[in-house]
């Protein structure tokens, strides 16, 4: 359950992935004393460091140094999961709204007499 939660890699969608040379700027921006930190929580990046769109690419960030945050996983989850999905789930109802898109309506179980 928690596993599949925590499924950052799903892409279900294009997305802008960084090039290999912003987030190897962005790593060496993160430096300090030769190891990585998150530049979320200032804590050194003990495994392999994340890279993640301070502005969603969903919502029109682009791939560039400035909206590459270089973070350690624990950070990462939680933006994507508490901060970028929400925001991007809004947008897209929004969207759909001005649209005149709706989802289908709710069924709802007829009441049964007797
Ligand atoms: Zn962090």
């Amino acid at each position: 359950m928690a596993d599949a939660e925590f499924n950052i890699q799903g892409d279900d969608e294009m997305r802008v992935e960084f090039a290999a040379r912003v987030k190897l700027k962005a790593y060496v921006r993160s430096l300090i004393n030769d190891k990585p930190h998150c530049e979320l929580c200032k804590l050194p990046i003990l495994g392999v460091p994340e890279y993640d769109h301070r502005k969603a690419d969903g919502l029109g960030g682009e791939a560039t140094l400035e909206n590459c945050a270089v973070l350690c996983g624990k950070c990462h989850r939680r933006k994507t999961h508490e901060e970028d999905r929400p925001i991007m789930a809004k947008a897209d109802r929004q969207f759909k709204a001005k649209a005149g898109i709706k989802g289908p309506k709710r069924k709802w179980p007829k009441r049964k007499f007797a």
